[in-house]
């Protein structure tokens, strides 16, 4: 009889796949709304004067500004 006990290590993913799939969904689309955003989403309830307004844009301006995205 053996003093040693087999011992398995079993290891599980700890961050679950969907949360990491959610996270890379709302980066995208953090991503578009702060470097491309010009006035598509606001469109979809404003009209078209939402493309001359573009205040998603003006509201993330330092930020597209800070992250590398050019504008003007
Ligand atoms: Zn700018």
């Amino acid at each position: 009889m053996s003093l040693y006990l087999d011992q398995k290590v079993i290891q599980k993913d700890r961050i679950p796949k969907m949360s990491i799939a959610i996270l890379a969904i709302i980066a995208v689309f953090s991503i578009y709304v702060v470097g491309y955003d010009q006035g598509q989403l606001f469109s979809l309830v404003q009209g078209t004067e939402a493309f001359d307004t573009m205040w998603i844009h003006e509201f993330t301006h330092d930020i597209r500004h800070a992250s590398g995205f050019p504008c003007h």
